[in-house]
């Protein structure tokens, strides 16, 4: 069986405990591979390679480091459909989706901080007549990338992309539930002549190789992106090591759908930012909430569109909704659709797990879910679900739904249906997310602020942002 290695100094590594763990298929309910049981003794090998590599990397002029960067992604795109079939088998994600976003994405991501870093430029601040200031900016060191299973080759080059191109080496690890395209990855690195240690990909558990990671002296920056929970752990271990620390965490995102909206379109995206990646976006709205006197219309046309779904085997090309990432999240996410019934809900379509059929006859294949009836403070519209699931809720007047809106722990995104272009400004101004999207969802333009309020996050993500993360500010001050 296919033994998915470390990749530290340039090299494919057995991990130090020679032990493994089993990465299944999705969609087959089925070992398929078998991923890096790494610890601390892999991490400080790694941490070693990334210090020892950072002296000529962050020397290097940063057109050198971008043409680097960009033969990687030349690659990617060149591999693009081996990368797609391998994030597809590895997630459970429809083939198309993983070929059409997950994969380019994850290759405009490196060409974006390539060419993003060479035009980093410093700032001045004049003093009147009396000084100059100026801002040295310089690699941060040696980053810790942490990342997740929902969009993993996509978020693993969103942390790492940044961190090369500003000049840090990187030690990063990809989820043990989605190992196979960071590894994929690797052999990239070595293909594009990415010098040794530059980039040391560690594979495995998270409290055991990334909480290693995470305390480990050498490593000054931490990005993360995965659960609330587990950020917490993070920056209870960072904050007192005083590390750099950026957070993208989870979310409960509202969807607002007001009267005037464009009901074609609002129905058409409401169905992918409830459903795409079987709901296992942080992005996904999860909570509907739509002006009373559209309701009617409104749920009875999403509720036959999402029956119009195609669930099954992801690699065939019709499916729009795949496997769940694992046999665990799908029973979670069942959990969560019996709790919604005990808390009085009404499930309108879905709510069972679908046997697949042939080689998916044992995958952990849950129905697009659609929940009414509920009240917006009760757990099942409050705590992340992440999965194909979203309730529906009526409302009267813009105060009720923003009352609704902002009544939960999280702040990460949400989207507005309205015509009304001061109601559009006036909601958004007024909603509690980080991210607000009007008339559209995961419409990106990768210089933009990402990043979540409250409890989805701490720091952004995205253009400048991640570029300043990853570099440490000094002011000059030159009196004149
Ligand atoms: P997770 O928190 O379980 O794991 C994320 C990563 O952290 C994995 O690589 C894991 O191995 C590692 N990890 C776990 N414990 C650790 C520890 N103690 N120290 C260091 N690393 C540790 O999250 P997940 O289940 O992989 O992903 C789903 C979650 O991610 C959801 O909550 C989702 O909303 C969130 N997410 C957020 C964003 C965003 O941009 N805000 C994007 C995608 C996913």
């Amino acid at each position: 069986m296919q033994k998915i290695l470390n990749y530290i100094n340039g090299e494919f590594t057995e991990p130090a405990s020679a032990q493994y763990i089993d990465n299944f298929n999705p969609a087959e309910g089925k070992i398929y591979s078998l991923v890096a049981d790494s610890d601390e003794r892999d991490v400080e090998k790694a941490a070693q390679a990334a210090k020892a590599a950072f002296s000529e990397w962050s020397a290097l002029p940063v057109e050198r480091r971008s043409s680097i960067l960009q033969k990687i992604a030349d690659l990617i795109d060149r591999d693009l459909d081996k990368l797609a079939r391998a994030e597809s088998i590895d997630n459970g994600k429809p083939l198309q989706q993983a070929r059409n976003l997950d994969i380019p994405r994850a290759s405009s991501n490196i060409r974006f901080f390539a060419t993003a870093a060479i035009h980093f430029a410093s700032e001045a601040h004049i003093t009147g007549t009396e000084a100059v200031n100026y801002t040295l900016r310089s690699p941060a060191g040696v980053a810790g990338c942490i990342s997740p299973w929902n969009l993993p080759l996509y978020l693993f080059t969103w942390k790492i992309a940044p961190a090369l191109a500003a000049g840090c080496t990187v030690v990063a690890k990809p989820s043990e539930l989605t190992p196979m395209t960071a590894f994929l990855f690797s052999e990239l690195c070595i293909e594009a002549g990415l010098p040794k240690g530059v980039l040391n990909v560690i594979h495995g558990l998270g409290p055991k190789a990334g909480q290693a990671i995470v305390e480990h002296p050498d490593i000054t920056a931490i990005s993360f992106t995965g659960g609330t929970v587990t950020g917490k752990k993070i920056a209870a271990t960072a904050a007192p090591m005083f590390k750099k620390l950026s957070l993208e965490l989870g979310g409960k995102n509202p969807n607002i759908i007001f009267a005037d909206c464009d009901l074609e379109q609002a129905l058409n995206t409401s169905i992918l930012s409830s459903f795409s990646n079987q709901g296992e976006i942080c992005l996904c709205g999860s909570r509907m909430f739509v002006e009373r006197s559209l309701y009617d219309q409104f749920v009875s046309e999403f509720v036959s569109r999402t029956k119009a779904l195609v669930i099954g085997d992801p690699l065939d090309e019709s499916t729009r909704i795949g496997a769940l990432v694992s046999e665990g999240h799908m029973k979670k996410i069942l959990s969560y659709i019996e709790l919604a019934k005990q808390e009085g809900g009404k499930i309108l379509t879905g709510g069972n797990r679908v046997m697949g059929s042939g080689r998916c006859a044992d995958g952990y294949f849950v129905e697009p879910t659609v929940i009414v009836g509920l009240d917006d403070k009760c757990r099942t519209n409050q705590e992340e679900i992440f999965g194909p699931v979203v309730t529906i809720t009526p409302f009267e007047t813009e105060e009720e739904v923003l009352g609704y809106a902002n009544s939960t722990a999280y702040g990460l995104s949400a989207t507005i249906w309205t015509e009304n272009l001061k109601r559009a400004h006036r909601v958004s101004a007024q909603v509690k997310s980080g991210i607000i999207w009007v008339n559209c969802w995961l419409f990106r333009d990768l210089r933009t602020p990402f990043g979540g309020m409250k409890q989805s996050g701490v720091g952004r993500e995205g253009g400048w942002d991640a570029l300043k993360f990853f570099t440490e500010a000094k002011n000059v001050c030159v009196k004149l």
